[in-house]
């Protein structure tokens, strides 16, 4: 690498790190060269400090504000877990080491954090294996189906074809078991946010080959009848699938492999502690028991007789390989610290607390808001906006007016099932005084929309941008570099 002085297009000089070693404008054959210069902007280093300053001020984070989206919660992001993740023994471990493979000197620390990572998963699931590659949870969805048709391959299960999901499951689902190649048969809920129990019996037959929970379910309640809907699938010899994205609900209060489950996906990513947004990055380890575990994804992470760790490859029933090296591992050791950090209590406690606020909020809000299923929730709980509906007022409306009150809004119009829906989840670690704000703007705008429910059309005015036609936003982004005082 040389540092090289040019002139540059406007006739100011910069100078530029180069490389001998790239063809230069004259070797590029004349039929590719441009013809103009190209039109790049030339600021100065300020000027682009400044930018991304200004923009990142914009960013709406946990850092600056409270949160309440419900079912993809962003949960507690403690600085220590980041601290460790950037530690250089883990962060500068690049995956092409070759003692990876044999597991010796150089990744003994790291291998012994994911076997660790893995033992810990088991105890506090109640299954007997996991993997910790799955990129994401929908990505440990599509790994736990993968495992379900492996099992009914090796024993012969020809008919299997159907996979079994309530309406209140999260969305990916349906489009997981799609894409591992099942149809899927919706089951509606009963009264209670429950499963349908009597709808789920008239369609068990031979042909299908599991039943995908979300458990709490996306309505943020239990499902009593577990143990009845565990015995029906398994009279089939069906797989029964626990989405635990939102292991923060039950953490150290329940199993899932002890309910009746034979797979379950994690989200490190929302109850492990690594903030995401945008698309990633994410983690969805996946546990089985003993049925499935010989299907697991390689590499698997094994300590030897001599207590050594070592990535091993000789599974020959495995399903093979679902992720490139061993998953996200920074995120994975973000959820050991994480683990090390709270021990056995405190992860008992995040349980304890994300119910204990979600109810608190549900008893403040179910006056002015309808609540759906009147009953303890669990992590989140979902009210529907209709009240306010008739007055003109819709969900996205109240969602507008909490962002011009710095308030990120929760998840609307999800559950599909539910009309107006907003499903509001505070997390654990909230305190009393951030929900009570949260509360009181719930309550103005309950109020504002009997008083003035025109004015909400115009919400919300303190944005650069105020109502953007969001599936185009999201579509067709333009990403110009502008600068504020660019004319
Ligand atoms: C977030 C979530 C998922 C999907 O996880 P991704 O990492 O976004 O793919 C699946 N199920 C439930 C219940 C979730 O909350």
């Amino acid at each position: 690498m040389e540092l090289i002085f040019e002139k540059s297009v406007k006739g100011r000089r910069g100078f530029r790190f180069g490389n001998s070693d790239v063809p230069t404008h004259a070797q590029v054959p004349s039929k590719y060269a441009r013809k103009d210069e190209a039109p790049l902007p030339e600021v100065s280093e300020l000027d682009v400090v400044r930018h991304y300053t200004h923009l990142s001020q914009r960013n709406f984070s946990i850092d600056t504000h409270f949160y309440p989206l419900g079912s993809c919660t962003m949960k507690y992001n403690p600085k220590f877990t980041e601290t460790v993740a950037r530690l250089a023994g883990f962060a500068d471990l690049h995956p092409l080491l070759p003692q990876l493979a044999t597991g010796e000197k150089l990744t003994q620390g790291a291998l012994q954090v994911l076997y660790e990572l893995e033992q810990w998963m088991c105890e506090m699931t109640g299954f007997s294996a996991f993997t910790l590659q799955p990129l994401a949870g929908a990505h440990g969805e599509l790994t736990g189906i993968m495992l379900m048709a492996a099992y009914h391959k090796a024993k012969g299960n020809a008919k299997k074809k159907y996979v079994i999901i309530p309406d209140s499951a999260h969305g990916t689902n349906p489009a997981s078991a799609a894409v591992a190649g099942y149809e899927t048969i919706s089951i509606p809920s009963n009264k209670n946010g429950g499963m349908d129990v009597e709808a789920l019996k008239s369609v068990v037959n031979d042909e299908v080959a599991g039943l995908m929970m979300t458990v709490p379910s996306t309505y943020g309640v239990f499902e009593p009848n577990i143990d009845e809907i565990a015995e029906l699938i398994h009279s089939i010899d069906g797989i029964m699938y626990y989405d635990g994205a939102n292991l923060n609900a039950v953490l150290g209060r329940c199993r899932p492999g002890d309910l009746g489950f034979d797979v379950m996906h994690i989200n490190t990513h929302k109850t492990f502690t690594t903030p995401h947004g945008g698309g990633g990055p994410g983690s969805g380890p996946v546990g089985v028991n003993a049925k499935l575990e010989k299907f697991l994804p390689i590499s698997r992470v094994i300590k030897k007789s001599d207590g050594a760790y070592a990535l091993n490859y000789e599974y020959p029933d495995s399903i093979g390989y679902i992720a490139s090296f061993y998953g996200n591992f920074a995120l994975l050791v973000r959820a050991y610290a994480y683990m090390l950090m709270l021990g056995k209590e405190g992860l008992q406690e995040t349980a304890d607390h994300a119910v204990l606020n979600a109810n608190y909020i549900t008893a403040k809000l179910k006056g002015p808001y309808k609540l759906c299923f009147d009953r303890l929730c669990m992590h989140e709980s979902v009210f529907s906006a209709g009240l306010q509906a008739q007055r003109g007022v819709h969900a996205i409306d109240i969602a507008k007016f909490l962002i011009d009150q710095q308030i990120h809004p929760p998840t609307v119009y999800f559950p599909i099932s539910v009309s107006e829906a907003i499903m509001i989840e505070p997390t654990e670690t909230e305190s009393k005084q951030t929900m009570d704000h949260f509360v009181q703007k719930m309550i103005e705008a309950d109020e504002l929309s009997k008083t003035n429910p025109l004015v909400f059309k115009e919400f919300p005015k303190t944005m650069p941008i105020s109502r953007p036609d969001e599936v185009k936003a999201a579509r067709d982004v333009k990403t110009s570099f502008f600068l504020p005082d660019a004319t």
